[in-house]
């Protein structure tokens, strides 16, 4: 078996300015261990350590631990030789201990997704070791419980028993401040931390029956174990199906030697980035404590500093705090500790130019040397993404192509989500202030658990602080709220990565979780009562507040005139009003490429005309509804040729089967009758007669058209006379006239005849003309197999990709709710193919029927108005395969531009 060869390097280590790795080897050693080999060749100063690649985790999960260690056993114990041999110190050792971190690292990052074990190597002696070569009890034994605490929770499992439990250890610390009567952890003695290790270990020992592992190796392979094991725990199993991960990938393992920023007043650790990830702005900044330990920072459990004077004194302003009190009590790293500030400036700059990107690094100060613990791509907001890539792109940095390619079409959505209603917001109530995590603006009723954000539709979840296993409620959420936390507490990096507008460290808000309330000034608010956020400002307010349409940032503007000079496909929209043509003209629509027109039927003046229509039992009763329901189809398509002017418009006959039109409800049923003045009894008939099994496969589509072919020569004439009577105010209208539902030639014959022969009347009444196609959509698979002959007729190809995945899979539309959800949550498909298009089935046909179209007629023009029009993946593929345009409801055009050029760029 391939997998089981000895000869491949599985270990790779880094450190003291060389590595076996490089930052290209992502894939194998996980974003974080190529990042850290890469730093080590270009001279950033980090721990030494060795990464264990991505391929074991995936040996591990087929062959299990025993054949893995086997596999990586001697590499190992090299590289920790290796490790000892920079660090001069050795793993184990009584007097010179050489103490070790172990962490998950994936190819792309999963923040707080997995685990990480840090001073690995203590136990009863070591400490003592320890103890002596740093001169500093309190640190050895606080470092020995802290690792106590990670080691297990992360590898022995010692976590909370329910959602409303504390940490046992946690338990064990309240219980023992209570004793002492002491509040801050800092406050614990030599001897009470003493203390909490033989409590912790005694908890270890009752719960899980075994005592905590005292050798130092034993430790190190069950750290390693762990982090595997962590690749398929439920936080990264939820999290890698969110962004779509496949399991395959494994994540890698990074062991690297411990350094201290809890050694004292000399020592202290932060997070930074190069640029503002919330608005883009290229200005340095971070958080830092001191004398603490990483995780101190993003728990949020102690409000940090801030690591430029610039960004403190913006903080101070924010949390209303005067300047003399900043300076004395919240000093930024510049202030205090200025060599290592300007040597962490030093290396942030060398980063962000050698990575050509906004980084995001954490650092460690041990006793006044700097080490640089990671570096990655940090994430941002989609509006910091934007600006990033046109700043940098300004600044001579990356060329435009690579902009283009910074852009996440996807993260395009925050740009054009709402924000608060400026009217609106001057009346609100402003109850309490946070920190401005994630921009965006958010009103919804207060959750303080993640499971109950099903509850309500608009939610925002209220937490003292979040954790990793809110996530999926973080996600469901409107809004996050924290009452602890910095810019880089877990809520705020999470919240960022969603494009979640989240307001974290609200200090004045008093959250119990036990009576559901929150307390602000004195004011209780409960579960269920509305708040509203805004997240570029940190205001909590009272309430609801209404929302409204941003405005877009001149780079936007600059993104998308990039995406148009490299895209070769066209973006149309699915519209069927004025006002949604109107709203995707302005996001660069290039026509219309689905105008529904069953849509508007369904306004209230005109289902009455619509449903006499249906309940008539005469050609000559249907004609005379449709006389009534002519000039109001006539004046919709003028608004919208209007709205559309110079641009094709794609006017889809009517779709729906009948019955959807009728009353199903007793009383309207009722009302309908005396409206017509026939008798119930007779409305109920009709209804019964239009029942089906199964409508979606029923009476619709050309189906109407060709059993009722004066709908067929209504919509013609609406269409054409709304054409011809622009035409007169000086406005060219280009209607591309779509028959929907097509699967065999005849069909589609049948109605182009009627089609033809009502314009060719309505321009003999006009005396005059105008240009417009004749074309179907091919979304049943028939369709697909008979393009070439259907191409004969038919001047232009829409793909239905919506009915052409549901005839594809015979997936019903309606009914796929009931077991897509179990199908994706067991793997039997990745993804909604109602969402992302299925390329290697539906693509199959999609592809197969442009080339016989095309066979046929080689000018054929081709397009695509499924939902799959405004996915980017999908977008890429319809580029492939040399679509005309793709086309998506308004908000997704701009998403859909940049993809089309994306997918041009990478030439496929
Ligand atoms: C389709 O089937 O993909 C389509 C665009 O039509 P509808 O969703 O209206 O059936
Ligand atoms: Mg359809």
């Amino acid at each position: 078996m391939e997998v089981m060869e000895k000869t491949r390097t599985r270990v790779y280590r880094f450190g003291n300015k060389t590595a076996d790795g490089s930052s290209k080897m992502k894939n194998l050693l996980g974003g974080k261990g190529a990042n850290l080999a890469e730093m080590s060749v270009i001279g950033i100063p980090v721990p030494p350590g060795f990464t264990i690649t991505t391929e074991v985790c995936t040996e591990y999960n087929e062959l299990g631990k025993e054949t893995t260690v086997n596999l990586i056993k001697e590499e190992i114990e090299s590289a920790v030789e290796n490790i000892e041999g920079t660090m001069g110190s050795v793993f184990g050792d009584q007097d010179n201990p050489l103490l070790l971190s172990v962490r998950s690292g994936a190819r792309v990052s999963m923040p707080g997704m997995m685990d990480t074990v840090l001073n690995l190597g203590l136990n009863d002696k070591v400490v003592q070791g320890l103890a002596s070569k740093t001169g500093n009890e309190r640190f050895a034994w606080d470092s020995y419980r802290r690792f106590i605490q990670m080691y297990g929770g992360v590898v022995l499992g010692m976590k909370p028993e329910s959602k409303d439990d504390i940490d046992p250890f946690e338990e064990i610390m309240e219980h023992l401040k209570r004793k002492r009567e002491i509040e801050l952890d800092t406050q614990f003695t030599v001897q009470d931390l003493k203390d909490l290790v033989y409590d912790f270990k005694d908890a270890v020992k009752k719960r899980t029956g075994k005592n905590f592992p005292t050798d130092p190796w034993e430790q190190l392979w069950g750290a390693i174990m762990a982090v595997f094991n962590s690749w398929n725990g439920d936080r990264a199993v939820y999290y890698r199906k969110m962004n779509g991960y496949p399991a395959e990938w494994g994540t890698a393992v990074n062991v690297q030697a411990m350094v201290y920023g809890n050694m004292g007043e000399n020592s202290g650790t932060g997070v930074c980035f190069t640029r503002d990830a919330a608005t883009g702005e290229n200005v340095f900044n971070g958080e830092y404590l001191i004398n603490a330990q990483g995780e101190d920072v993003v728990a949020g459990v102690r409000t940090p500093q801030q690591i430029t004077k610039l960004g403190s004194q913006r903080w101070a302003e924010l949390a209303k705090i005067e300047e003399n009190d900043r300076a004395a009590n919240y000093p930024s790293l510049e202030e205090l500790m200025p060599t290592m500030y300007k040597e962490l400036y030093k290396y942030q700059d060398i980063l962000e130019k050698h990575y050509r990107d906004m980084q995001d690094m954490e650092f460690t100060i041990q006793d006044g040397k700097l080490w640089i613990l990671q570096t990655r791509n940090g994430k941002r907001t989609g509006a910091a993404m934007v600006k990033i890539a046109m700043d940098l792109l300004k600044d001579g940095q990356i060329e435009e192509r690579e902009a283009l390619l910074r852009i996440d079409p996807n993260k395009l959505d925050e740009l054009l989500h709402p924000v608060f209603d400026p009217k609106a917001i001057k009346r609100a109530n402003i109850i309490a202030q946070g920190l401005p995590a994630s921009p965006g603006a958010a009103t919804g009723q207060i959750v303080f658990f993640a499971e109950n954000t099903k509850k309500y539709k608009n939610t925002i979840l209220t937490r003292i602080e979040t954790s990793p296993e809110d996530l999926e409620g973080m996600n469901l959420a409107k809004g996050i709220l924290t009452a602890r936390g910095g810019m880089t507490s877990h809520a705020a990096v999470v919240a960022r990565g969603m494009g979640k507008c989240c307001i974290s460290g609200a200090g004045a808000l008093k959250i119990d979780y036990k009576n559901r309330t929150l307390t602000v000034d004195g004011k209780e608010y409960h579960e269920g009562d509305w708040i509203s956020l805004n997240g570029s400002t940190g205001n909590i307010i009272e309430g609801k507040v209404a929302t409204c349409q941003p405005e877009l940032s001149g780079e936007f503007a600059e993104v998308m005139k990039l995406a148009d000079k490299y895209a070769t496909m066209q973006v149309r929209t699915n519209a069927d009003t004025p006002k949604d043509a109107q709203v995707a003209r302005n996001f660069g629509a290039q026509g219309i490429g689905l105008a529904r027109t069953e849509h508007m039927f369904f306004e209230v003046d005109r289902i009455k005309a619509m449903r006499e229509m249906i309940l008539a039992d005469t050609v000559k009763g249907r004609k005379n509804a449709l006389e009534e329901l002519l000039p109001m189809q006539r004046a919709d398509f003028e608004g919208i040729f209007e709205a559309m002017q110079d641009l094709p418009v794609t006017v889809r006959l009517l779709d729906p089967p009948l019955h959807e039109f009728v009353p199903h409800q007793l009383a309207t049923q009722k009302e309908l009758a005396e409206d017509m003045h026939i008798s119930l009894a007779a409305v109920k008939g009709k209804v019964a007669e239009l029942h089906e099994f199964n409508p979606m496969l029923g009476h619709r589509g050309c189906r109407l058209g060709n059993t009722y072919p004066e709908i067929t020569e209504m919509q013609t004439r609406a269409i054409i006379e709304a054409a011809l009577n622009l035409k007169e105010k000086g406005i060219t209208a280009k209607p591309e006239i779509m028959v929907p539902l097509v699967g065999t030639y005849e069909e589609f014959v049948a109605q182009e005849k009627v089609i033809r022969e009502t314009a060719q009347k309505v321009f003999e009444e006009y005396d005059d003309t105008i240009e417009f196609l004749v074309g179907t959509m091919i979304e049943i698979p028939r369709a697909a197999l008979m393009a070439n002959k259907i191409a004969e007729k038919a001047e232009f190809f829409s793909f239905g990709t919506n009915d052409l995945t549901q005839m594809t899979f015979g997936y019903s539309r309606d009914d796929a709710g009931k077991f897509l959800p179990i199908y994706l949550e067991k793997g039997i498909l990745k993804v909604d193919p109602f969402e992302v298009l299925d390329q290697e089935g539906v693509g199959q046909l999609v592809k197969m029927a442009t080339e016989r179209g095309r066979s046929a007629k080689p000018q054929l023009k081709v397009g695509i108005c499924g939902e799959h029009g405004g996915e980017p993946s999908s977008v890429e593929f319809c580029h492939t395969i040399g679509m005309n345009y793709v086309s998506c409801s308004p908000f997704r055009v701009p998403i859909a531009r940049v993809a089309a050029a994306q997918a041009a760029i990478s030439g496929k």
